[in-house]
């Protein structure tokens, strides 16, 4: 069994993007706006801000009052998006009640969408044509290249049908010509289904949920979620011994999917910086 070392290859990325931008003739720019005090969403944020100085980036935070009003944050998104410095433009989910989600993120304009959720770039996807591919499903894509499987003709099994990994990961797998069976909470036969997946892509954010059974012997298993136990601790959706015992590849939670995800936004941000000075 191999692991999929998904903080190695973060790493990796990194440098990389650091190394490319350092030869742009202006700085990539990153905009985070965050609103209210969740928690987990200001870890991301603080991480975002961190990878964004390790790859000599220009960042700007904006961390609002949870109260603000949806007038506000697009009177920002706008601003945000005539600004020739900034070349991506990020909302941290989820946001509050009295925003509404959707319309802002329809805001942001397509060519500064660096997470890939405005409608245009998934669009895009759905069409195979060149745009942003949120970084959760990319970064999944990233680590399949690196340790050489190739979805071509496999069957792959996506657990999970959100916007923002499940569907976006089929799709991907499907690009490049898988095999795609998506599974969701209304699925019969999830284990049987799961059982025949060359590469099994779970992201239904429930501990346990994949046993050891419904891994084949010498699949690729790639497990994006993140469920925190009473003491704080990070596991997947698979029962990770029993699944190791049975995968030929692996991720760990944490160090499998996290990072790669934060790795993509940076890929994302030098993507839309190169576009933006008309180098790509
Ligand atoms: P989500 O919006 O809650 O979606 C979960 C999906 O799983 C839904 O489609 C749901 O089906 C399905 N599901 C739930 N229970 C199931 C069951 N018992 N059997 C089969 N399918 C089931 O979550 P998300 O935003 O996609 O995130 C998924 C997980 O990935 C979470 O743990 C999240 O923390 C993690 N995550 C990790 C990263 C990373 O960078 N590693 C990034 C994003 C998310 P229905 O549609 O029928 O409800």
């Amino acid at each position: 069994m191999i692991l999929l070392d998904g903080k190695a290859l973060a790493a990796k990325v990194k440098d990389r993007v650091a190394r490319e931008a350092a030869e742009l003739p202006r700085k990539p720019g990153l905009a985070v706006i965050l609103v209210g005090e969740d928690p987990a969403s200001r870890i991301y944020v603080n991480g975002k801000r961190k990878d964004c100085a390790a790859c000599g980036f220009y960042s700007e935070e904006y961390a609002l009052p949870a109260a603000i009003g949806q007038g506000e944050v697009l009177s920002l998104v706008e601003e945000l998006n005539g600004r020739p410095d900034i070349d991506g433009i990020l909302i941290q989910l989820p946001l509050p009640g009295q925003l509404n989600e959707e319309r802002l993120l329809s805001a942001i304009s397509p060519e500064k969408d660096v997470d890939g959720f405005h409608a245009v770039n998934v669009g895009n996807l759905l069409l195979g044509r060149p745009g942003f591919r949120p970084c959760t499903p990319a970064g999944v894509m990233a680590l399949l290249d690196e340790y050489g499987i190739d979805p071509a003709g496999k069957r792959a099994v996506v657990v999970g049908r959100s916007n923002i990994v499940g569907k976006p990961m089929a799709l991907m797998l499907l690009e490049r010509s898988a095999t795609v069976t998506v599974c969701h909470s209304r699925t019969r036969d999830l284990a049987q289904i799961c059982a025949q997946a060359d590469i099994l892509v779970t992201a239904a954010g429930r501990r346990g949920l994949i046993t050891g059974e419904m891994v084949k012997p010498g699949a690729a298993v790639v497990d994006v979620s993140i469920n925190r136990d009473e003491a704080g601790k990070l596991h997947g959706d698979c029962d990770f011994e029993a699944a190791a015992a049975r995968a030929a590849y692996i991720t760990p939670v944490p160090g499998g999917v996290g990072p790669m995800t934060r790795a993509m936004l940076m890929e994302n941000t030098l993507l839309s910086a190169k576009r933006r000075q008309n180098l790509r």
